[in-house]
């Protein structure tokens, strides 16, 4: 819409209004129609136009307003917007570093630099180079992850919410899985074991309590029609106090005793220590299938600081029936996930040098003292970007690892804490001065919590401080 002023400034009548022609065959019009072609920017001429001509029969369209550099300049910025991608890059000041709605792990420079390869060139995605025979995607990066997961084969879909559903409609549709009740967990809403089990036609037979299940509880629950015995980790949640639950290396064994596979859903899993640079320990993927598990499905966005996968490891057996499943077609992941994936994994055969190539663990591993040196230098920036009814202060937070990894456990952190200082009550002020943020041309997503926006700097490193701050300081011409 045009944004015409009171002023008493001549008025155009309809037919002062230049044709569409006219308009498209100006120098500026031509231009438009390269960059945009003829049927958008016809569309949006023609729009404006439209709305022109109503202006005019009003008595209300200034006549500057149809002059055709006026009107081509208005149609120019509107097919920019238009035109202006919905998938933006933003800055995630969340203190949450997997974050699921930022899109999770941020990948290392070799896997950047092997999916544009695959976008550019042609790929031997299932093509054997050593035969000129047909070859199995899975093959590319199968290796790999037994290599590091000590299992003797491995599958990959889109997510580890494909990876447990196929997984289960593989190996118990209609029959049973018996999980404890204390695992029955729901990630971000959309997933829900029991869902889950149900979709994949699997009969979920619950057993013990939402705080305590013992190993018998599960042996006495086995039955003709049970298939798997499954363990589940809470992600996101902890049961504390008085507990119980049976571990990995006992359920494999009654698993054994019963000729029945042990399956567990390891959520993040992660394939090394995490607690040797300080963070909470965590099983490994290979811990696990060394208790005993004959399935683990982890994700490859998670704790893994990959790119979105779901990846399916352990006995050959039962992975060749998972590879046999038609949905494992439909769930397969395209050759830019293996893309990203491969170099990623490569990453984890030199472990000492994954805190500064990883880019997550980068990230999990800064100090304190590096985000409070830039809470420092940008606490006065921001305060005068703020403004003085806003209180920045450059102040210790705790960040999160996030995506329902670790919930329990915080990282120390630096950011800045941002209060209102005007009268009133706060929540206002904040919502819009978060909105400002967010409406930025790189949008900063902070997190409103304690009347106090926060800005939690871990995920802001010195490599994209300058263009932060750049945007903080519009440039006037
Ligand atoms: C995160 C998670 C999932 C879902 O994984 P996605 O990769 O997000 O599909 C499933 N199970 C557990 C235990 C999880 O933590």
């Amino acid at each position: 819409m045009s944004t015409e002023t009171n002023l008493p400034a001549p008025l155009a009548q309809a037919k002062d209004l230049p044709s569409l022609d006219r308009l498209l065959q100006h120098p500026q019009g031509k231009a438009l129609l390269q960059e945009y072609g003829h049927s958008q920017v016809s569309a949006a001429l023609r729009q404006h136009l439209q709305s022109l001509r109503q202006l005019a029969l009003k008595q209300s369209l200034p006549l500057s307003a149809v002059l055709p550099e006026q009107i081509l300049q208005h149609s120019w910025q509107q097919l920019e917007q238009q035109n202006r991608s919905r998938l933006q890059p933003v800055y995630n000041l969340t203190g949450t570093v997997l974050h699921t709605n930022l899109g999770r792990a941020l990948l290392p420079d070799s896997a950047i630099q092997a999916v544009i390869n695959a976008l550019q060139f042609p790929a031997n995605l299932e093509f054997d180079l050593s035969t000129g025979g047909r070859g199995d995607r899975d093959d590319l990066i199968a290796d790999l992850i037994c290599e590091l997961t000590g299992a003797e084969a491995a599958t990959v879909v889109n997510n580890n919410a494909a990876a447990v559903l196929l997984m289960l409609n593989s190996l118990s549709q209609r029959k049973q899985t018996i999980v404890s009740r204390g695992e029955l967990v729901e990630i971000g809403g959309a997933f829900r074991i029991p869902d889950i089990m149900s979709r994949a036609g699997a009969k979920l037979r619950e057993v013990g309590t939402t705080n305590r299940t013992h190993l018998h509880d599960y042996e006495q629950a086995i039955e003709a029609r049970t298939a798997l015995l499954m363990k589940v980790h809470c992600s996101n949640y902890a049961i504390k106090g008085f507990t119980k639950n049976v571990s990995i290396s006992q359920l494999a064994e009654l698993s054994q005793q019963h000729q029945l596979p042990a399956v567990v859903d390891l959520g993040s899993g992660t394939l090394v220590d995490l607690s040797q640079w300080g963070l909470p320990p965590e099983p490994t993927v290979k811990d696990t299938i060394k208790a005993g598990a004959d399935i683990v499905t982890f994700s490859g966005d998670k704790l893994l600081g990959g790119p979105q996968a779901g990846l399916i490891v352990g006995k050959a057996e039962l992975i060749e029936r998972i590879k046999k499943n038609p949905l494992k077609r439909a769930l397969r992941v395209g050759k830019l996930t293996l893309a990203a994936l491969e170099p990623v994994l490569a990453l984890y055969r030199a472990p000492e040098l994954l805190p500064q190539r990883l880019t997550t663990l980068r990230l999990f591993t800064r100090q304190p003292h590096a985000m409070r040196l830039q809470a420092e230098t940008l606490q006065p920036l921001l305060q005068s970007w703020a403004g003085a009814t806003y209180k920045v202060q450059a102040q210790a937070m705790f960040s999160q690892i996030g995506s329902g990894s670790m919930p329990e456990s915080v990282l120390p952190s630096y950011g800045l804490h941002i209060c209102y200082q005007g009268s009133g009550r706060p929540g206002r002020h904040l919502l819009a001065l978060e909105e400002r943020l967010r409406c930025l041309s790189r949008p900063v997503i902070g997190r409103l919590h304690d009347d106090a926006l926060w800005l939690d700097l871990r995920c802001l490193e010195p490599q994209h401080e300058p263009d932060f701050v750049a945007q903080l300081h519009p440039i006037t011409s």
